[in-house]
């Protein structure tokens, strides 16, 4: 089975892609089509992110699972440590070698209910998401990942201290990072420059999200922890009222993110793709990314 660094070492920048759990049957029919859909472009890696509680946590662990046995994707099981004895978390990575997932991006997770609360470790648990990394890679052959904030983390004091607890999580044995969103190329190549500064030659994946709508505009702000730049504002704000050309002119800026991030070099671009395909294929067909019909890309 193919690992995400393998695919993001192969030279030649890729794209990936990024799904959240079907809530209700209409949910994982709308996923299906995106994923088989996507499919067909070939992105190098397809990862499922892990619910804040029980059951959508069964379904992440489903839909990776599907994606694992019924595609020919590359799958990877995001995992946090939120309300998990570590005996519980052995047991989900356990799960996961059992049905052909080898990656996991090991994140922390925030307190559930209130994103912004307290951040209290289960007893038996984690604190940092640098332990969550140890575990996985002491309990087989996985390659994992981790999480990167181009603005830095939320809890985090300054710049400085949140990048070097990110190399933390390279040191422990992660072996790519992808960043949260960002709204211009300057913030994530940053962002990997300091990283670059300490030694650490982890690769970097800038995450974007097509912005097709001012509700997925409003969603990146929140997300990403930063200010709208006044230029993105300016724009988009003349097609405010016209939904059609406000998702053109957001699509436009994507691509132009993208296309510069990879004249940068990047090794690929990770789609926030908020389960849906149409965007995503828009920008990678513009970025020349896809692979052509019925080919596979090499690995
Ligand atoms: P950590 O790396 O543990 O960092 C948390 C805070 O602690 C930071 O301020 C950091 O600087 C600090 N810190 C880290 N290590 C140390 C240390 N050794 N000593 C002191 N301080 C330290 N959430 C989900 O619930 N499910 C998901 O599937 C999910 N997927 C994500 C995917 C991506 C690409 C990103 C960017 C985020 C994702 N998140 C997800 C959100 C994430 O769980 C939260 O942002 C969480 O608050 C931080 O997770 P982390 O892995 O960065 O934590």
């Amino acid at each position: 089975m193919t690992t995400v660094i393998e695919r993001l070492r192969s030279g030649r920048p890729v794209f990936s892609v990024e799904f959240f759990p079907p809530r209700d049957t209409e949910d994982e029919r709308v996923l299906w089509a995106s994923i088989r859909d996507l499919e067909r472009l070939d992105p190098a890696f397809v990862s499922v992110t892990y619910g804040a509680g029980g059951s959508s946590r069964d379904r992440t662990i489903r839909t990776t699972g599907r994606v694992a046995t019924e595609t020919g994707l590359v799958p990877m099981a995001h995992l946090t440590a939120v309300q998990h004895p570590v005996a519980e978390l052995r047991h989900v990575i356990g799960w996961y070698a059992a049905v052909g997932v080898r990656n996991i991006l090991a994140v922390r997770g925030d307190p559930p209910g209130d994103p912004n609360g307290e951040w209290v470790a289960h007893p038996d648990g984690l604190t940092y998401a640098e332990e969550l990394v140890t575990l996985v890679r002491s309990l087989g052959d996985f390659c994992v990942g981790v999480a990167a904030f181009p603005y830095g983390h939320p809890r985090s004091p300054d710049l400085d201290t949140d990048t070097d607890h990110l190399v933390r999580k390279f040191r422990a044995g992660a072996e790519f990072g992808i960043a949260q969103l960002f709204f211009q190329a300057e913030d994530f190549l940053r962002l990997r420059d300091r990283v670059a500064a300490r030694g650490c030659d982890a690769v970097l994946l800038p995450g974007l999200m097509p912005f097709t709508t001012r509700r997925s505009v409003a969603k990146a702000v929140e997300l990403s922890g930063a200010r709208l730049p006044a230029a993105l504002a300016e724009r988009l704000e003349p097609y405010a009222d016209d939904p059609p050309a406000f998702r053109a002119a957001g699509i436009d800026v994507v691509t132009e993110l993208g296309a510069r991030l990879l004249a940068e070099g990047v090794a690929g671009l990770h789609f926030y793709t908020l389960n849906r395909a149409k965007a995503t294929k828009e920008v990678v067909a513009r970025l020349g990314l896809a692979a052509e019909p019925g080919r596979r890309r090499a690995a």
